[in-house]
């Protein structure tokens, strides 16, 4: 038996009780006559003792050689600590030890095994098992492990199945480039590996499943914006016989449940906004509603005065930063400078000071009076004390940009407190989007999504302005889930494919398997995914989904301990009957 108990439970009541413990050693302190070592495992640290007095000669020898990371086992006495550590549970007692074994030594840690160590990112995913070690992580692990069983109790309690769908499958269009995997067995054949197991589930509603849930990979070959992975893990659900509704008020049951039972949290219904109104009101699809800072549209105050830029724009749109009037000159010159990054791309900004005495100072007083200005402060909100930021522009960029202002404000004036949580759904997306540069229509959430009732005749003349039973879940302005409403008759989904671009044979290629089983009785259906990732960093408190992986890749889809991807050798090569021919 390597153990009796663990490193963390031991404690006053077991005074003189016989103890075996295994574990690591953290760090060892000699004193030469007595030498006290941290034993660390999971569940917490215990502390050894082996002194002169009561130890034999042999096993202080041994002690001394423990060096850290060491995987020891020890047998011995559980005594009372001469002085005592309130901080930890085990706190009270120390293992006077009669034995000791070295299971295993350890080589010098590259980094420290500490809570704030001195290992770089890079190294410590070089050597993730060490930092894995580490509380932050490990407990980022067990923390996820926690939301990922509660998620599972609040489906199954909900009659879901869970069902595993296959991995080696074909393209499943959620708008990014697929990961492929040669096939041996047919040559110069593929396999896609799912961008998310839609087409599956759909499947599985055809098959009578009723409701499915999976805790599933999902794998997307994009380039690597800030905090993505290329395999990343879905909370995938589907539901037959559901409208909308339905799907909303599960879901909103699965994340209530989740920030009950996993922060303790209570949150009030959630609240349900227009994509439309998002965009009006935030510049963004995934409005962070902690705090107000709400956008202003300024178009007919702001407009047919003599200031071109603004006469010349689609939309002239302000927010209001509380408190911002404090800001002196120079602040705010740098918060130009910040929209005017390339990674911002407004143009300029324009301001308005609302003064205590109830006066206006703008960086365009030569264009607008007072009365103009209390009109910008009256849209925007804005009170005494707050300054009013304003950029122009073409209507989606600039929505983008005063989104990325505001975001950044909320972060400089502590608005965003990962202890609030403030969810919302969005809801009534666009079924198309418009891509600018190709000008092609493609789905904005997958080619499955249904329109809304009565909308599909618009496809032909205002495709643009068709809307979805679509709807994503934010919280804390961060997409944690969405999902739809599906086409469930062969008829629309050949609508819906013939529009976004797909000739009748291509259509019946990729999806004729779905198509085809809409013919054999397929029931209304729809569903949506989580991304666990996310929402587990969001529930931790971080915004950092890596944290809460046990082996992630880095921002260029590398993993760094094993070194992936890496190249095959010419025999699997020739098995698979591929040559490389690399065009650089
Ligand atoms: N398959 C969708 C996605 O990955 C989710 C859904 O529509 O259920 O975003």
């Amino acid at each position: 038996m390597y153990r009796s108990h663990n490193c963390g439970e031991l404690n006053a009541s077991h005074i003189n009780t016989e103890v075996t413990l295994s574990g690591w050693v953290q760090k060892s302190r000699d004193k030469g006559f007595m030498i006290w070592v941290d034993l660390r495992d999971r569940y917490g640290i215990t502390q050894l003792i082996f002194d002169e007095e009561r130890t034999s000669k042999d096993i202080l020898e041994q002690a001394q050689k423990l060096g850290r990371e060491f995987v020891i086992q020890v047998k011995g006495t559980v005594i009372e600590r001469a002085s005592k550590n309130p901080n930890i549970p085990t706190g009270d007692i120390e293992i006077l030890v009669s034995e000791l074994t070295i299971l295993n030594e350890a080589l010098l840690p590259p980094f420290t095994i500490e809570d704030k160590t001195d290992g770089g990112e890079d190294i410590r995913m070089k050597y993730r098992y060490l930092d894995i070690r580490r509380n932050p992580v490990k407990n980022n692990l067990i923390f996820r492990a926690k939301v990922t069983q509660e998620v599972r109790n609040f489906l199954s309690n909900n009659d879901f199945i869970e069902v595993e769908t296959p991995y080696l499958i074909k393209s499943t269009p959620e708008g990014a480039r697929d990961f492929v995997v040669p096939s041996r067995m047919n040559e110069g054949e593929f396999y896609a590996l799912p961008q998310s197991p839609q087409t599956f589930k759909q499947l599985l509603m055809v098959g009578g499943m009723d409701k499915y849930f999976q805790i599933v990979k999902c794998f997307r070959d994009e380039d690597l914006r800030a905090d993505r992975q290329p395999e990343f893990t879905q909370i995938d659900c589907e539901m037959a016989f559901v409208e909308q509704e339905d799907i909303l008020n599960i879901f909103e049951g699965l994340t209530r449940h989740l920030l009950k039972e996993v922060n303790g949290v209570e949150v009030d219904k959630f609240p349900r906004m227009l994509y439309d109104d998002a965009m009006r009101l935030y510049g963004n699809d995934k409005p962070d509603i902690r705090f107000g800072m709400e956008f202003g549209e300024l178009n007919a105050v702001a407009q047919h005065k003599d200031f071109g830029v603004f006469n010349n724009a689609e939309l002239v749109v302000g927010i209001a930063v509380p408190g911002g009037n404090s800001y002196t000159r120079k602040e705010i010159d740098k918060l130009i400078d910040w929209v005017k990054r390339p990674q911002v791309g407004a143009l300029g900004m324009v301001y308005s000071r609302c003064n205590d005495d109830g006066t206006f100072k703008s960086s365009v007083d030569k264009f607008y009076d007072q009365d103009d200005l209390a009109k910008w402060a009256e849209v925007t909100g804005a009170k005494a004390g707050d300054l009013v930021c304003i950029l122009s522009g073409d209507t989606n960029k600039v929505r983008a940009q005063l989104s990325a202002l505001r975001m950044e404000l909320a972060e400089r004036l502590g608005l965003r407190d990962p202890k609030v949580f403030a969810p919302l759904w969005v809801i009534d997306f666009p079924l198309l989007e418009l891509d600018e540069e190709t000008g092609h229509y493609h789905a904005m959430h997958h080619p499955f999504t249904s329109p809304k009732p009565g909308q599909i005749e618009l496809l032909d003349t205002n495709p643009g302005d068709v809307k979805a039973n679509a709807y994503d879940l934010v919280l804390n302005g961060n997409e944690i889930g969405g999902g739809s409403i599906r086409i469930h008759d062969k008829a629309t989904q050949a609508i819906m494919l013939k529009h976004l671009g797909f000739s009748e044979e291509d259509a019946k290629a990729q999806f004729g398997f779905l198509m085809d089983a809409f013919e054999y009785g397929a029931p209304p259906h729809g569903g949506l995914a989580f991304g666990l990732d996310r929402l587990v960093s969001i529930l931790g408190g971080q915004e950092t989904i890596r944290d809460f992986i046990a082996f992630p890749k880095n921002n260029s889809g590398r993993d760094v301990m094993i070194d992936a991807p890496a190249p095959i050798d010419d025999e699997q090569l020739k098995e698979l009957n591929l040559k490389l021919d690399l065009q650089s």
